[in-house]
């Protein structure tokens, strides 16, 4: 009998959900950073069993929206969490279990979607840490599993699947066995550049920075030739993506164009410029330029 279904990934901004869906997939679907907000848009990951498919939704993480963009970021989130066969809530080891998460924890655990909790970055955990926090959660009888793991070095990853895979619902493949993701290459290369803007930068710059893609194309040398803009909110900003005698944008540049090659399989010329468009994520008709459907936030 083949399964198929839905696994939705939630919890607080940075514990680790792409962390943890790039794990079970195998692939970098998801982009990562140490900042809160990394993900932006609901991004499915696709891990093919044997027989089962599982897709893996990761969703930006829940906080209280403060511009349009986190608008959209929340209704995605909600969406995401209705009608799935199972969800998995992550929380991290490195910071304190907050009396809102275990609410919150208890609130999707009793919509009666199988909830399996996982504590991550047990890598950095002490069993104490862990212990401390299976028993503030033991009372919540809905949930269906508490599991330590750690995203990052892959630890008890696999017995996670073994338990979601038992969420999953009879169902025919609903993608192909070679894809592992819904989003286009473009997109995933444009999250690979935004990912790299994010990393290389100080932590004053704010996370407005999105990403265009405004050429994709394979050359008869079979390099694929990729052109992109990254836009900011300030000129002050644009300085400081591109740093000092253009060292940070070819940092960025180098670092993003070894991640797309590696997903193209292909070599890569990649040429990013930086632009400025002020207060991109309170404009909706901006958002919709970048990918961010306006039709959602209306
Ligand atoms: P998200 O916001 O929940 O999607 O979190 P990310 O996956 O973007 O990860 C946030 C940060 O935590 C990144 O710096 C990751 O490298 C780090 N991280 C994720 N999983 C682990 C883990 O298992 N152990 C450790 N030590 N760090 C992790
Ligand atoms: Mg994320």
């Amino acid at each position: 009998m083949f399964k198929s279904g839905y696994i939705t990934i939630i919890g607080k901004p940075n514990v680790g959900k792409s962390t943890l869906v790039n794990a079970l997939v195998g692939e970098k679907v998801s982009i990562v950073s140490f900042r809160p907000q990394t993900t932006r848009d609901r991004i499915l990951g696709i891990v093919n069993g044997e027989d089962y498919q599982m897709m893996l939704v990761d969703t930006p993480g829940i906080h209280k929206p403060k511009n349009k963009l986190s608008e959209y970021m929340m209704k995605n989130v909600e969406s995401s969490i209705e009608c799935v066969d199972g969800l998995v809530y992550v929380i991290s080891c490195d910071k304190d279990l907050d009396q809102n998460e275990i609410l919150e924890i208890e609130k999707y655990a009793k919509m009666g979607t199988p909830l399996i909790v996982a504590i991550n970055k047990c890598d950095e955990g002490t069993p104490e840490a862990i212990v401390s926090r299976i028993d503030k959660l033991k009372d919540i009888k809905e949930i269906k599993a508490i599991m330590p793991i750690s995203a990052k070095t892959k630890k008890h990853v696999d017995d996670l699947e073994k338990e979601l895979v038992k969420f999953l619902p009879e169902g025919d493949m609903e993608f192909s066995e070679d894809e592992f993701t819904d989003k286009s290459t473009r997109f995933i290369v444009s999250e690979y550049i935004r990912e790299k803007a994010l990393k290389g930068l100080s932590d004053e710059l704010p996370y407005g920075v999105a990403v265009v893609i405004n050429r994709f194309e394979e050359m008869d040398n079979g390099v694929v030739n990729i052109e992109a803009d990254i836009i900011c909110e300030k000129q002050a900003h644009k300085a400081m993506i591109i740093g000092k005698g253009a060292t940070k944008i070819k940092e960025i540049s180098t670092a993003a164009r070894k991640d797309i090659e590696k997903l193209l399989d292909q070599k890569v010329f990649l040429n990013i410029f930086v632009k400025v468009k002020e207060n991109w994520r309170d404009n909706p008709n901006l958002l919709n330029n970048f990918g961010y459907n306006k039709k959602e936030l209306d």
